[in-house]
């Protein structure tokens, strides 16, 4: 099986569906297949060829089932199942007299087990008798095929005779050090060697992170660059070719073993050993079977005294290979590239070129039932793969849903795997495909799926609660938001830009905003069904990539239109190149234009109490579309429906094709005041600021966690730019104030790169929109007052156009205002995106007849920071520069054109940074 699947079984379990096609009381001729599938057990148990060829049609080639039985069944098989997941009628077979059946098979050889998957077609003949003494089944296998086999699992038992006494025993890994400076070691072995080792004596764990950002984040988790504690106990799984190394270093002798010591060491084990690289088989065993780490990869489960359980993880295919995190409050607190793996990857990389599969279109018809929240749902894939050679699939869909089929147009029945716990399907190919190679899936699916709730632009919930509510909470109108957390339809394990055609059926009182253009103003109504309410049915089609599907269902309803006409200035083409670079004959063709200068369909819905708004938003939101389309040359989505949903807390949501605003009732417990997303001057920045995700996040994604102040703080900028295009420059400035104090503020808790783990650790999701929304926010104005407006908007318009409907990073953003503004730009965002510290800079200024001379001392790291001085005459009148310091130290003169009274630094607030006076 392909790594998709490995990855997938790596530290956690999963399991096969539980088989639903058993009867209650098989009938007679169920009972036959049955006894057919139990006496083939019987010949795998017995290693009884003869029992198998006895199976075998008459008609079918002896010799070839032959080596097909050598070829499956391993040494000293003791225990066999087999196990039927599908069936239909074979081709040109009356019912009843041929089947085609998917088989699982799990062959256990003492401690090593071995799963796969076989294709049976089997054959009844015609007038067959059935002779209860001799052969009780008359069904024949006509052909036979093994379309999978998972690699060897083990069944890992702590070995009761090994013990060693450890005299300062190491185990090392990236960055990472145990030591048992004296204690004994109980270890589970397989015929490759040992895997697994439980640590009991006296212990210390070493975590220090080579990456200066992660020894920041360690160091607000533990209040130093390094973690270092005491353990007594502690759990560890390695490949054994590392074993043996560690063994060689001689600090480990054989003993015999000690009881007490034993039960503890067994304790530890069976509470660890499920925990990870550990596959759960549901009705094939009971037993926990393991797979082998590779060599390199390492986990050790470490019960510290100081902060309990703190688990390090080294896996040399994710692209972070090196983890450390805090199992009791799941949080990570490191996670980074190794040097050996940042050498392969280079120091940016894309969660796509993980992903074996591109993921083109999207078919889903889908039942919602708002009460129960519950969904049914048939949706149909086409998948192209990307990967060499690929024999299975992974998908994302809720752990809650359950799936009753998986088909493909072109392959027939297929067999899937729930991965337990990981919201995760993983369906067995019946061969290796080559890339390229494109597929359609159907997928049926059906359960209960609770509301979405909006929590990356919210504010703090536990933030600024009355507690002095002294009358009725009015309750809000209920919506359900199926969005990019709910995993409410098959889709890539990493968000992947895709068309789609949506049909969504619901109650008739219920109204639905999806992602695409709605087919009808109106939504359709469904022939009724005896003892079922009234149903409409709602279409969307996506004819433009995004990113993922997004929906809303409500009682709510369409409050007013307009179709907004965009005024874009269409630049001139660039010149022909004279000549074609090997570069640009590999790179992949630009998207053709869209309509882009098309008119946009703009829908305004909302809750019964929220229509007002929805009437009053509307002029608002058709003005903010025409100003960010005429900043961006384009609009990424030719419709776009505003719904005014009821919430008790503020906040947003933007897929592709719509956005929804929680407006909280006047009785909401919840304020939004004190989060950096709040702007108490400019109502409508919210409302600004999901529109602009319609270009930055959506039409423009994000290659991982990394890069989302693409998403968020091009979003926030974009709606301080609309504060000023509306209100002026004194909002303007507000707000700038506004993103430079939460950038101060907040820079400390890490760089804008590292996304959603700012205040992940302690717990503060305002320092992830402090510096994502709000620092990337400030960063951007700083760049533009670098490079200029002109070559800033050159490059923003050329960003944009490479990476509409793909994702992108701040590289890609680096690379696209180099070549606008002809400036440098690697320091500017290695010390603004990728780096946590601020400019320091000390001032002098000098006052002359006709010029102040401004002196400047970078104190600490050098950045690239434009400063506005503000010369401040004589007669009253100011005047303002921008100063760029881009050196250690230097002396700028700028020329008076009356007699300066002061000078001031940064009185706008658009740099970040201190700047002290001398
Ligand atoms: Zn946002």
């Amino acid at each position: 099986m392909g790594r998709a699947f490995l990855l997938a079984a790596v530290l956690t379990a999963w399991a096969l569906p539980a088989d639903a096609r058993q009867p209650d009381a098989p009938d007679p001729e169920e009972l036959l297949l049955l006894r057919t599938m139990q006496r083939i057990e019987m010949a795998l148990v017995a290693s009884d060829r003869d029992a198998w060829l006895a199976l075998i049609s008459t008609n079918a080639d002896p010799s070839a089932a032959s080596d097909f039985f050598d070829a499956a069944v391993p040494r000293g098989v003791t225990r066999a199942v087999v196990h039927e997941r599908d069936r239909q009628a074979l081709d040109g077979a009356l019912p009843g007299d041929g089947y085609r059946m998917i088989v699982e098979v799990f062959i256990e050889s003492g401690a090593r087990g071995q799963l796969s998957t076989w294709r049976l077609d089997l054959r009844r003949p015609a007038g067959a008798a059935v002779d209860p003494e001799t052969d009780d089944t008359p069904w024949r296998i006509v052909a036979h095929d093994r379309l999978s086999q998972l690699d060897v699992l083990h069944r890992l038992e702590l070995n009761r005779e090994r013990m060693f006494q450890a005299s300062n025993m190491v185990l090392t890994s990236v960055d990472y050090q145990l030591r048992l400076t004296t204690g004994s070691v109980f270890v589970a072995d397989t015929e490759e060697g040992v895997t697994a080792l439980v640590l009991l004596g006296e212990g210390l764990m070493t975590f220090q992170p080579t990456p200066k950002t992660e020894r920041g984040q360690v160091r607000l988790f533990a209040g130093d660059d390094k973690v270092e504690s005491r353990f007594d106990t502690a759990f560890v799984r390695i490949n054994p070719y590392d074993f043996d190394e560690a063994l060689a270093a001689g600090t480990l002798t054989s003993a015999a073993a000690d009881g007490r010591l034993l039960a503890r060491a067994r304790e530890v084990f069976d509470e660890e050993v499920s925990r990870s690289f550990s596959l759960d088989l549901s009705d094939m065993s009971r037993d926990t079977w393991s797979i082998l780490p590779q060599p390199g990869d390492v986990l050790a489960e470490v019960r510290t005294r100081r902060w309990r359980t703190l688990t390090y993880v080294r896996s040399g295919a994710e692209p972070e290979d090196v983890t450390f995190f805090d199992r009791e409050r799941q949080k990570n607190i490191s996670i980074y590239a190794s040097p050996q793996k940042l050498s392969s990857r280079g120091p940016f990389y894309n969660e796509d070129d993980l992903t074996e599969f591109d993921f083109l279109n999207h078919e889903i018809d889908v039942e919602v039932f708002p009460e129960r929240q519950w969904i049914a749902g048939t949706s149909r894939v086409t998948l192209r793969v990307k990967a060499f050679m690929v024999a299975a699939l992974n998908f994302k869909l809720a752990d809650n849903l359950t799936v009753s089929s998986v088909t493909s147009q072109e392959l027939g029945r297929l067999l899937f795997l729930k991965v337990r716990n990981q919201n995760s399907i993983v369906v067995n190919l019946p061969a290796a495909f080559e890339r390229d190679y494109e597929l359609t899936l159907t997928i049926r699916y059906q359960g209960r799926l609770d509301r979405q709730t909006i929590d990356s632009e919210s504010t703090q919930s536990d933030q600024g609660v009355r507690r002095d509510l002294d009358y009725p909470v009015v309750a809000a109108e209920q919506n359900w938001l199926l969005s990019n957390r709910s995993n409410w339809y098959p889709q890539s394990p990493v968000t992947d830009y895709a068309t789609a055609t949506l049909r969504i059926a619901v109650p008739a009182e219920y109204f639905v905003a999806a992602s695409g253009v709605p087919t009808s103003s109106e939504p359709e109504p469904l022939p009724p069904v005896p003892g079922m309410p009234a149903r409409h049915l709602f279409t969307f089609r996506t004819g433009h990539p995004v990113r993922y599907l997004g929906a809303v269902v409500s009682r709510m309803t369409r409050v007013d239109a307009a179709t907004v006409a965009l005024d874009i200035v269409v630049p001139p083409p660039p010149p022909p190149a004279k000549s074609v670079t090997v570069a640009e004959l590999l790179a992949p063709p630009k998207p053709p234009p869209v309509g882009g200068r098309n008119p946009v369909d703009l829908v305004m819905m909302g809750n019964r109490r929220q229509e007002g708004r929805a009437r009053d938003a509307l002029t608002t939101a058709a003005d903010i579309l025409r100003f960010y389309a005429g900043l961006i040359g384009d609009a990424p989505y030719p419709a776009f429906t505003v719904a005014m949903l009821e919430s008790d807390r503020p906040g947003g949501h933007s897929p592709a094709y719509f956005a929804v605003l929680n407006n909280p009732l006047p009785a909401t417990p919840f304020v939004w005041r004190n989060d950096p997303a709040t702007f108490t001057d400019f109502p409508e920045f919210v409302l600004a600021h999901e529109i602009a995700h319609q270009w930055w996040g959506q039409a423009v994604g994000w290659k991982n966690y990394h890069e989302q102040w693409i998403s968020e703080g091009f979003a926030q900028y974009f709606a301080t730019l609309y504060a000023r295009e509306r209100h002026g420059d004194s909002v303007y400035r507000s707000a700038l104030r506004n993103l430079r104090r939460w950038s101060m503020d907040q820079s400390d808790q890490g760089p804008i790169s590292l996304g959603y783990r700012l205040g992940h650790v302690k717990g503060d999701s305002r320092v992830f929109r402090a510096l994502v929304y709000n620092k990337g926010a400030a960063v951007l104005n700083m760049l533009r007052r670098l490079v200029g407006d002109d070559a800033f908007m050159e490059g923003l318009r050329a960003f944009y156009a490479d990476h509409r409907y793909r994702k992108a990073g701040t590289d890609d953003l680096r690379q696209a205002m180099e070549k606008a503004s002809g400036h440098p730009l690697e320091r500017y965002f290695e010390r603004w995106v990728l780096d946590s510290s601020l400019p320091r800079v000390r001032l002098s200024t000098t006052i002359r007849p006709d010029a102040v001379e401004i002196g400047y001392e970078q104190l600490g790291e050098v950045f690239d920071v434009p400063v506005t001085i503000t010369l401040q005459y004589a007669d009253g009148t100011s005047e303002d520069a921008i100063v760029a310091l881009t050196e250690a130290s230097g002396t700028v003169v700028l020329p008076a054109r009356a007699r300066v009274r002061g000078v001031d630094v940064n009185k706008d607030d658009a740099a970040l940074g201190t700047f002290d006076r001398r």
